[in-house]
């Protein structure tokens, strides 16, 4: 998700905490003040938007005092009336994109952050070329369906284009060029995104899922993901979390179910036990450990299910005699307490 932190005045995205743009300071005042003033607009005259809204709101700070003040105050504003004029088409374009947004993000039910991240799709836009073959309304529209997307918020392609009276291959171009001009902003994968499915083909438990994400999510923060493929990484997470929870699967099914190689399968999971092992079976009494796995391939067997870790031990801790019961996976790792 892409949030704006308004105190630092920076875009980030909420997964990997990167500062998508910073300095963009002013446009959190200049979208508040804009909303404002348009709105004051509106209710008392109705009369169409001021340019002047665009100053970045720093002229109402200015203000006149002493006779030293009074020449700072000169210079500043032919400082901000030369940006102005210098600007000035880039700033018309943002005005007119900003004022449709205002007025037409009202008409769906979009959170804060959505508009915000539509407000720098669009403040991006106008800085580029690219986008002048659409008109304005078609741009804008088509910004706030891509902020949508880019914040996960489930919105249809058919909806915008009914509600907002727009061809469907106007607004397809239009999201086309945006993609093009913002390849930073891009609708996010959930990395959890195949777990269901996966589950589902191979007929484990659903109770499993919050595990497999949990690892599949832990490689992609860590950035051990990268480069390969979401698929293969939830395979492989799929595969250690069904031998671990006692629902233990072939490589070769998982493999032939989900159409990758095994050796693919295996290479995942040797990633993950690597960055998140080592495997252990504990007694969930004494912490008695009952079961080490380091690393993969150290044996032809694998890790062992707790099953076989019950039965080597013939059911019973061997240090405090608990009966090893039903296996809890252990978050953040891969330990299993019996
Ligand atoms: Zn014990």
């Amino acid at each position: 998700m892409i949030i704006f932190d308004a105190q630092r005045g920076e875009y980030i995205d909420t997964e990997t905490g990167e500062v998508i743009e910073e300095r963009v300071a002013d446009l959190g005042p200049e979208w508040r003040a804009f909303e404002y003033k348009e709105r004051l607009e509106r209710e008392r005259t109705g009369s169409p938007l001021s340019l002047k809204v665009h100053d970045h709101g720093l002229s109402t700070r200015i203000g006149a005092g002493s006779s030293r003040d009074r020449i700072k105050l000169i210079r500043m504003r032919r400082l901000h009336e030369e940006a102005r004029i210098l600007s000035s088409e880039r700033s018309k374009r943002l005005v007119t994109y900003l004022a449709i947004l205002n007025r037409e993000a009202t008409k769906i039910a979009v959170p804060e952050h959505v508009k915000q991240s539509a407000a720098l799709i669009i403040r991006k836009l106008a800085k580029k070329k690219s986008h002048r073959k659409s008109d304005p309304y078609t741009i804008v529209i088509a910004s706030l369906y891509y902020a949508c997307k880019i914040n996960n918020v489930p919105v249809s392609f058919q909806e915008f284009v009914t509600k907002f009276s727009i061809s469907a291959s106007d607004f397809w171009n239009a999201i086309k060029q945006i993609k093009e001009a913002v390849p930073e902003l891009r609708p996010r994968v959930l990395p959890t995104k195949f777990i269901p499915k996966i589950l589902d083909e191979l007929k484990l438990p659903s109770t499993i899922g919050p595990k497999v994400a949990e690892i599949v999510n832990f490689m992609y923060n860590k950035g051990l993901a990268s480069g390969k493929s979401l698929l293969t990484v939830t395979a492989g997470a799929t595969y250690i979390v069904s031998i671990l929870s006692d629902n233990k699967k072939m490589q070769k099914e998982i493999a032939e179910k989900l159409g990758i190689t095994e050796a693919t399968i295996r290479n995942r999971y040797r990633e993950i036990v690597k960055a998140l092992g080592p495997v252990r079976y504990v007694c969930q009494e004494c912490g008695f450990e009952l079961y080490r796995f380091e690393e993969v391939g150290e044996d032809t067997h694998g890790v062992m299910t707790p099953s076989e870790v019950k039965s080597m031990h013939d059911g019973k801790c061997p240090r405090c005699g608990h009966e090893l019961g039903t296996p809890t996976l252990v978050p953040g790792k891969l330990e299993v307490m019996l």
